[in-house]
């Protein structure tokens, strides 16, 4: 039997349906799936001519889905820090003054950057959507793409976006392995109701996802009251929007009836722990999930979060929901993992071949270095992942049977070339969008105390 890869004697969480963790185990790849699981003897023999990755000490764990944020946003790595409603006054401002080029090369670093942490798969929402599906595909890192659509207050709003969002899923349905194409609206208060009509709709006939941000701040929630009379996840169900194919992140500013109208419409609330943690309100992530809500856990973009390290998201999320609840029994790492693998998969329209680790499923995987002091003694393996571990232990990272993260580094670019080119990018968006807006240069002066 033919495999190429052959990752020997490690740990494996497979995340099956039994959640078995294999011990002193032996993993084959064929091309992009998972060929063969089996004890290092049998599997030496079976796959004498496989390139051989040593597991000892390691912990493999299926490929992590990241299930909301915007990579490109790199060029504006922790702009909105401690600025209250920064969405409105810092980012959208910035991003004014964002041209295609910014896009791209924000894409190359954030897609880097999550390759590293863990992340096998993005679920990415943001502008200019074929800059970053040019930069995700460039580094091997699996997205579920969608362009954003506004039509009104963002920097970029207009009919034109909305086709674009339209023409960008049926540009990349069945085109590229490792783009899935999905319909990105912003938010309830950002995209008029026709519009949301009209994505709903192709969402159902093209067969793809929709992917948003519900509740996210007060003033969301303020202006959809004034406007429909109801809270944002009112809205959404009352005009027939939600669905088990429906990504809503944040559901923050959400009352106890919207949280059973997530639950009873298989919507997916998105938790970001870093990001909600930073701004002071997090979501009632476990609250939802005791109701029955099929939620799942991202980092959002770096503006906010401030890193793209989805292994170190982890612990906030089991830290933040034990502190939010006064129970420590909240967040348990096990639903913490299932979070970012299995529920994530299904939830991408993935599940059977994504977020598992078995036979025929694609070979998506991070390896996990676990011979270090802050992992030893390993008593409680899934404790020790979320709460030891962060994307710096990331040894190796698996997309589609390629090798895109080999002993720490990225084969797919030059870290030392990117770090350069994201620095050069993003302060050059900073001037060009400094010098456009009065109030950016007062907060910027007064929130980083200097100028750029
Ligand atoms: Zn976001």
């Amino acid at each position: 039997m033919h495999a190429n890869l052959l990752i020997e004697n490690a740990t494996i969480v497979t995340m099956n349906p039994r959640r078995d963790i294999l011990t002193n185990a032996s993993l084959a790849i064929a091309g992009e799936r998972i060929a063969d699981i089996g004890s290092p003897t049998a599997m030496r023999e079976r796959y004498s001519n496989a390139e051989r990755i040593d597991g000892q000490g390691k912990v493999v764990l299926p490929g992590l889905v990241n299930c909301h944020t915007h990579l490109a946003m790199s060029v504006q790595k922790g702009i909105t820090m401690a600025v209250p409603d920064g969405l409105y006054r810092v980012m959208w401002p910035v991003e004014r003054s964002l041209t295609p080029e910014d896009c791209y090369v924000g894409a190359l670093a954030g897609a880097a950057e999550a390759l590293k942490g863990g992340t096998t798969c993005a679920v990415d929402h943001y502008f200019y959507m074929e800059e970053v599906a040019k930069a995700t595909t460039q580094l091997g890192l699996r997205g579920v793409l969608g362009h954003t659509i506004m039509s009104r207050l963002g920097p970029i709003v207009g009919e034109q976006e909305l086709e674009e969002g339209i023409d960008f899923v049926r540009r990349w349905k069945g085109r590229h392995p490792l783009v899935i194409p999905w319909l990105a609206p912003h938010a309830t208060d950002t995209v008029k109701k026709d519009w949301l009509l009209k994505l709903r709709q192709v969402a159902s006939d093209e067969g793809v996802g929709l992917h948003l941000h519900v509740a996210q701040s007060s003033k969301e929630r303020k202006y959809v009251g004034e406007q429909f009379g109801m809270g944002c996840v009112e809205y959404l169900n009352d005009i027939g929007f939600l669905g088990a194919d429906v990504l809503a992140a944040h559901c923050i500013f959400i009352d106890d009836h919207e949280m059973d109208l997530l639950v009873e419409s298989g919507t997916h609330p998105l938790y970001c722990p870093m990001g909600h943690a930073l701004h002071g309100r997090p979501q009632r992530a476990w609250e939802l999930m005791q109701r029955g809500a099929k939620v799942l856990i991202a980092t959002d973009c770096v503006c906010s979060n401030n890193v793209m390290d989805l292994v170190g998201e982890l612990h906030i999320a089991g830290a933040s929901q034990k502190q939010l609840t006064g129970d420590l029994r909240a967040m348990p790492a096990l639903k913490i993992l299932e979070a970012v693998t299995v529920d994530a998969a299904e939830a991408i329209g993935m599940g059977g071949k994504l977020g598992s680790i078995a036979p025929g499923f694609l070979a998506d995987l991070v390896v996990l270095d676990f011979e270090g002091l802050h992992t030893a003694p390993n008593y409680s393996l899934l404790d020790n992942i979320i709460y030891c571990c962060t994307g710096r232990d990331v040894d190796t990272v698996i997309v589609n049977g390629q090798v895109v993260v080999r002993g720490g580094k990225l084969t797919t670019a030059d870290e030392a070339e990117l770090v350069a080119r994201v620095e050069k990018t993003g302060r050059a968006l900073m001037r060009r969008a400094l010098g456009k807006e009065d109030d950016l240069a007062w907060l910027w002066r007064s929130s980083f105390g200097k100028e750029l």
